[in-house]
């Protein structure tokens, strides 16, 4: 076997290795690869070492020497030897791509990484190697670590864009807000504008991802014309690529009081300003409490008998709890305190806060913590409960608990009793928003609600900006008309949208038009539809996805295309919270993917949990047996049968896609993790 000439080089510079010539030697490095083929990477790693010794300033060498030392998680190695690497090849892409992993390995800042990586990008002529794309996960993981998402949405479409793949975000990109996945483009040059060719060399250098280079010609550019908004818009690109977050925010603030700049566009800046802001401007203010207490268990037994609480009895509650107020040993109980608004059937509760019991330690006492959102007319029932326990003295926690991001308050969980206790349709969950968004108390308005200060011509801007940021947040149950709702309840002009079809293209002033539009009027064609929902999707609009998906169920015309159809029904799954609807919806995904001539076993296996989870066991076993005859090659169903025989342990049913999703992370009342616990899955198991 020989090493092909015109493979890609080690090295990483993208030449053919013929062409490259930093190989001396082919015999050398047909050797070493033949041992890293045969899984040899410590022998192959001996090899490189010693090769090193005669010629250390081999470029494929240590390129070849940093990789499988990475595969072998020798991480001290690795940094040394790309280190190495990048002094001899400071242009070369692949050495660029280890030295920002380099950087996240050794927890360096973000914005070094990212340099690292954009200039990698630079330079690079060919695909992405695969190391840069473990690169660019590594970092979009050490942003969730500092919970620094904001100006992580730039990051992603940049690389979508550029790897024409899906980036694996170690986090759900989709709860994103959309402010900096598309930025408003560069606002216009005027044609006379002086600086207009200097422009046009910053469009260049942007264009190839030199982005430090472009800001310092952008800097000079402002230098002579202060405050240009042309200028100060690329400069806002300029950071978001480089993850400079004051930086962004900085700008952004400026163009949102530019006079030259629309006010749309004024809205649109400073409402990221707010969302890259360090100071918590965008949080709700907790009530927190936490106090000594002289008998857990009389406390335990006051809010057990209290009737807007709700045990929860998981471990992980406990431990969260235990943790915010820095003990090792889990709290004693957890409460979610719900309101008491239940007047007549069909009324909604809404989680009001948690209340942690803690038990006396060694060198503790027994302490209580009470946590609760702020929303102005929902405090009654936790106040109650802060009453009604004997609160000792007061206590400081060692870090102040702040999750209070607003959107978590719009989130919270809401369920509605009855029979059983359910999740609530999407409907009242809009209610709910409404109600809540124009209640929530914000730091932005100095504590207090969107409906105390509204009539404030001092805060309208801020009032405004903040609507923005709300608009492009992917806050479910907030749809079109409870957007409406809330503008219209803080006596305000409801936006419109800008959003038009100029022959067979859709205008847009910036990307607020799209998700301002409302396509569920029937004037809109289908094929509009059709334009809009890939702009949606380019857009990563989450929400509004959902909801087109539910206009587009309704068009028989656009349902005919069976991939388009499963797609849609697939979105509309997720919204229905109904057991039956959904049941029949899985049956309209299985005909649609026989039509496309797909694998049913995923979906086979959905409904099989589904009429399982309902307590359907003998149809679901009739069921599964019937598709199992159906489609005796489906992977999927072979794969899951192998599973079942293989473990011979009902706890290995793969959890049944459940329709309710609740993020909020909390256990409520009806929404019991009960699919499938360990060993207790009610699922008949073939062969069992
Ligand atoms: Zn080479």
């Amino acid at each position: 076997m020989s090493i092909d000439q015109y493979a890609p080089c080690p090295c990483g510079n993208g030449k053919k290795v013929k062409f490259c010539k930093c190989v001396d030697n082919a015999q050398d490095l047909e050797k070493v690869y033949k041992l890293i083929q045969g899984g040899q990477a410590v022998a192959a790693l001996d090899r490189i070492n010693q090769l090193l010794q005669e010629a250390p300033n081999t470029a494929w060498l240590l390129a070849t020497k940093s990789e499988l030392s990475l595969q072998l998680q020798e991480f001290e190695v690795f940094i040394q030897t790309s280190e190495r690497f990048l002094q001899l090849k400071p242009d070369n892409p692949l050495a660029l791509s280890m030295k920002s992993m380099a950087v996240g390995i050794e927890r360096g800042p973000a914005e070094e990484a990212a340099r690292y990586l954009l200039d990698s990008f630079a330079e690079s002529r060919e695909d992405l190697h695969p190391i840069t794309l473990t690169s660019i996960t590594m970092l979009l993981g050490s942003l969730r670590a500092t919970g620094d998402l904001s100006v992580a949405g730039f990051w992603i479409n940049m690389f979508e864009n550029l790897a024409s793949e899906e980036v694996q975000a170690p986090f759900d990109k989709s709860s994103l807000n959309l402010l900096c996945r598309t930025p408003v483009t560069d606002l216009p040059i005027p044609r006379d504008a002086p600086y207009r060719e200097r422009m046009t060399e910053v469009g260049a250098l942007t264009k190839t991802f030199r982005y430090g280079q472009a800001e310092s010609k952008l800097r000079a550019i402002l230098r002579d014309f202060p405050d240009s908004p042309g200028p100060l818009s690329a400069l806002l690109i300029c950071q978001l690529a480089q993850l400079n977050r004051s930086g962004v925010a900085d700008t952004a603030r400026k163009l949102s009081v530019n006079k030259d700049v629309s006010e749309e566009n004024r809205l649109y800046y400073g409402a990221l300003a707010l969302e890259v802001s360090a100071d918590d401007e965008l949080h709700s203010p907790q009530r927190i409490r936490y106090h000594e207490i002289a008998d857990d268990e009389a406390a335990i037994q006051l809010l057990r008998s209290n009737s807007n609480t709700f045990e929860d009895n998981g471990d992980e509650g406990k431990r969260v709890q235990a943790a915010i107020v820095g003990d090792e040993v889990p709290a004693k109980c957890v409460f979610s305190v719900f309101d008491g608004s239940i007047r007549e059937p069909g009324d909604h509760v809404s989680h009001q806060g948690t209340v942690a019991v803690f038990g006396k330690q060694t060198d503790r006492p027994c302490r209580v913590l009470v946590l609760a959102s702020n929303v102005v007319g929902q405090r009654a029932e936790v106040d109650e409960i802060i009453e009604s326990l004997d609160l000792g003295a007061e206590l400081e926690l060692s870090k102040p608990a702040s999750f209070g991001f607003y959107t978590t308050v719009l989130e919270r969980a809401h369920v509605k009793p009855g029979e059983t206790i359910g999740p609530i349709e999407k409907s009242a969950q809009a209610k709910l928003v409404v109600r809540d968004c124009l209640n929530m108390p914000l730091n932005l308005f100095d504590g207090k609600s969107p409906l105390e200060i509204h009539e404030d011509e001092s805060q309208r801007f801020k009032l405004l900006c903040f609507l923005y940021h709300l608009e492009c947040s992917q806050v479910s149950g907030l749809t079109l008309s409870a957007v409406h709702d809330i503008y219209s309840g803080l006596d305000l002009e409801i936006p419109k949208s800008n959003l038009r079809i100029v022959g067979n293209e859709i205008k847009l002033d910036g990307p607020i038009d799209l998700l301002r539009f409302d396509f569920s009027s029937e004037d809109v064609e289908d094929q509009f539809l059709l334009a809009v929902y890939s702009e949606m999707v380019q857009l990563g609009s989450e929400r509004k996805i959902r909801e087109l998906c539910g206009v587009m169920y309704g068009r028989p015309e656009l349902m005919k295309d069976p991939e388009l159809r499963s797609m849609v029904i697939g979105q509309v799954i997720g919204q229905e919270s109904n057991p039956d609807r959904v049941s029949e919806l899985i049956d309209e995904l299985y005909d649609a993917a026989i039509e496309l001539k797909a694998p049913v076993g995923q979906i086979v296996l959905e409904k099989m949990g589904m009429l399982a989870s309902q307590g359907k066991d003998q149809e679901a076993q009739l069921y599964l047996v019937d598709k199992i005859k159906k489609h005796p090659d489906d992977p999927y169903l072979l794969s899951f049968l192998q599973r079942v025989q293989g473990m011979q342990q009902p706890g290995g049913v793969p959890p049944a896609a459940s329709p309710v999703a609740n993020d909020s992370g909390l256990v409520l009342p009806g929404n019991e993790p009960s699919a499938p616990a360990q060993g207790e899955s009610k699922l008949w198991i073939p062969g069992s």
